[in-house]
């Protein structure tokens, strides 16, 4: 059963995003950021980036860190809150499929260990990750979806954490 350990357990598990410093990035070698956006950066039915997102994003900026936004979400959606950001973005990315990663770090002009992955879904998310070689840091969802593939993954990533909790790989707090 580690398998399940390999692909689907995150490296991280933080409340959001803004527990993640680039500090701590930096002092890891952590060039670089792939971000999901729904229920990740902001809800899902929030059409821009808060002011605290945004502050976020200039911190990394700072600090020397890229970031692109990694979305399956489609163009309409993923550019209207990235512009304004002046930030990259890759939208109908297929995660849990590779290629949309791939195509992020060879832009940002980095390799997978020199990058992380933020996101809020086990079944996309870390598991794009996981698969690819990435650092995983899974958030606790902004708001929940009631889009029906959405509570399917949700209903499998409370099986999963619990059984990794059950297992003593992880000591976070859900
Ligand atoms: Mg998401």
């Amino acid at each position: 059963m580690s398998i399940l350990k390999k692909y689907l357990m995150p490296s991280q598990y933080v409340k959001n995003v803004f527990e993640i410093r680039p500090e701590d990035l930096k002092a890891r070698g952590v060039k670089a950021i792939i971000t999901d956006l729904d229920n990740t950066l902001v809800g899902w039915d929030v059409e821009l980036a808060t002011e605290e997102v945004i502050a976020w994003f200039n911190q990394m900026a700072k600090a020397g860190i890229k970031i692109t936004i990694v979305s399956n979400n489609n163009e309409t959606r993923v550019a209207a809150f990235a512009t304004p950001l002046k930030v990259d973005y890759i939208f109908n990315a297929r995660k849990p499929m590779g290629q949309a990663f791939k195509k992020a770090v060879k832009a940002m002009e980095v390799t997978p260990d020199e990058t992380v992955v933020i996101g809020d879904q086990m079944m996309t998310d870390v598991l794009a990750a996981n698969s690819n070689g990435f650092y995983s840091i899974m958030v606790v969802p902004v708001k929940s979806n009631d889009e029906w593939k959405t509570r399917v993954n949700r209903m499998m990533e409370r099986r999963f954490l619990a059984y990794f909790k059950r297992k003593g790989y992880i000591e976070w707090e859900e």
